[in-house]
């Protein structure tokens, strides 16, 4: 796509204000590949001003026709899916193959069935003698990670446009080509002026101004959890609602009664998709210790044969983040078992599938998220002993279990303090409610638990 130099308000390709510019950057050969505007704070209130001057209309808009604007959103995506998985691949770096299969197939889904929710969900019910009508929040303000592009945009905007809410969205400074695209198939579905609005800029400007902005009634943000601690405060501190989407450090459990080679070749393929760059990501695989060596060969194997097929990181500061992991990895005395901290690539910002093993549950490498392709493997004494170290993160986003029987694997989810957890290699389902525990967030996006974050309830007595 052709990048635009200009900010979508209220159904328009609009200038900023000011001049200033943000790079766009292909991970994958360090050129650059396009400029967007970085929006000031006045873009941002105009943004605001043009959603709230929206939300009345688009809040009074009878869900089916809200519903039919999303299946209209949805062929768009459909009919662009090439040109999507280009621009994610030319922005992000991941390769094309994952860009169609994943960054641009599973926001199809993601709208397709909030098209579906707009048309049945039910905004009213009945309680005693009251009638509690489900209404939109209001004013959204979104702030969106580079990691999945599209992904990440859709997971806030479809369940937003399906509750009746409108929308201004501040999507990552590294991906804002993505962005660009999705205003323009929302243009192109028929959705009303100001009812989405996309300003690029960066997070501390932007996104800030966005998040400040008394006329935003909802954040809702995915990122670090640094940044998400912060903006938590500031939307506390004007009493708005706010939805939080941040950082895991997720355990792949592996009882002893699993099939080992399974578990541990799905396990590595999790990390390194994406160059690891994925939140929910198992990044600290945990083996029984009769089993630990042989676990140990499968997954630097298995990491051995990606190579340098994974794609490069997002950027050269994710790069050097990333190998900044590894060193201390290897300072803090855990084995190297596959990849390491040298560059596979000279040009791009890659960083080679590593695996570290004996890797013990306090070690830096085991409790903070790196946000790369780098596998932790952990050994477990019996099941307790697993709990303690799966538990045992200030994460809670994700996870897996493997065994050998369906209902053992469950038993041992059910313990685990986290939103997620896959049973025995489970498959991605668009309708599951995804978000944290503990530090890793508040709220639930995606389904009808993503649309209720949406809502606020109003109850008639009668
Ligand atoms: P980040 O700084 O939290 O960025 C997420 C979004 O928040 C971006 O749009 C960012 O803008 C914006 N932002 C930054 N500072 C802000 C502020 N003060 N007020 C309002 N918005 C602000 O994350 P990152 O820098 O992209 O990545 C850093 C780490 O975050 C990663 O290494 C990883 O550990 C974690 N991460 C987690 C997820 C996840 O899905 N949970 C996704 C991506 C990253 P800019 O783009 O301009 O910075
Ligand atoms: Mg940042």
């Amino acid at each position: 796509m052709k990048p635009h130099d200009r900010l979508y308000i209220d159904g328009a390709w609009r200038p900023a204000v000011g001049s200033d510019l943000i790079e766009v950057v292909n991970p994958a050969d360090e050129q650059v590949i396009g400029h967007v505007p970085a929006a000031s704070a006045e873009d941002v209130d105009s943004a605001v001003r043009a959603a709230r001057r929206a939300l009345p209309d688009w809040a009074a808009t009878p869900p089916a026709e809200r519903s039919a604007r999303l299946a209209a959103l949805r062929d768009v995506l459909v009919a662009r899916q090439e040109e999507i998985a280009e621009t994610v691949t030319a922005e992000l770096g991941s390769p094309l193959k994952l860009s169609q299969a994943v960054h641009a197939a599973v926001p199809v889904a993601v709208v397709g069935s909030y098209a579906e929710l707009a048309a049945t969900h039910p905004f009213e019910e009945k309680v005693g003698n009251s009638t509690v009508h489900l209404e939109p929040i209001g004013v959204v303000g979104a702030i969106t990670p580079w990691n999945y592009p599209l992904h990440q945009i859709v997971a806030k905007a479809a369940p937003a446009l399906a509750a009746g809410c409108t929308i201004v969205l501040k999507p990552a400074e590294d991906t804002p080509l993505t962005a660009q695209l999705f205003a323009e198939a929302v243009h192109e579905a028929g959705v009303p002026a100001g009812v989405f609005n996309l300003v690029t800029g960066l997070g501390p400007v932007a996104g800030q101004a966005l998040v400040e902005h008394p006329g935003v009634d909802l954040v809702s943000f995915t990122g670090s959890t640094a940044v998400g601690r912060r903006i938590g405060a500031v939307a506390g501190g004007a009493l708005k609602k706010v939805a939080l989407e941040l950082g895991g450090k997720s355990a792949n459990v592996i009882l002893p009664s699993a099939d080992l080679a399974r578990a541990v070749n799905v396990g590595v393929a999790n990390v390194m998709t994406n160059s690891g760059q994925t939140c929910s990501a198992w990044t600290r695989m945990l083996v029984h210790t009769d089993r630990y060596e042989e676990a140990v060969e499968l997954a630097a194997t298995a990491a051995a044969k990606y190579g340098d097929r994974i794609g490069p990181v997002v950027n050269a500061r994710q790069r050097d983040r990333v190998r900044g992991y590894i060193e201390k990895g290897l300072a803090e005395g855990a084995r190297l078992v596959a990849g390491g901290p040298e560059a596979p690539r000279e040009r791009g910002y890659h960083v080679s599938p590593t695996v570290f093993a004996d890797v013990t549950p306090e070690m830096t490498i085991a409790q903070e998220e790196i946000f790369g392709p780098v596998l932790t493997v952990l050994r477990y004494e019996d099941e307790e002993d697993a709990l303690r170290i799966a538990n045992g993160t200030v994460y809670g986003l994700a996870g897996a279990v493997w065994a050998g029987d369906e209902a053992e694997a469950v038993s041992f989810a059910r313990r685990m303090d986290t939103g997620q957890v896959d049973i025995n290699g489970g498959r991605f389902n668009p309708l599951a409610p995804f978000g944290g525990y503990k530090q890793s967030g508040v709220g639930r996006e995606l389904g009808a638990h993503g649309l209720t974050e949406y809502l606020q309830t109003k109850s008639l007595q009668f």
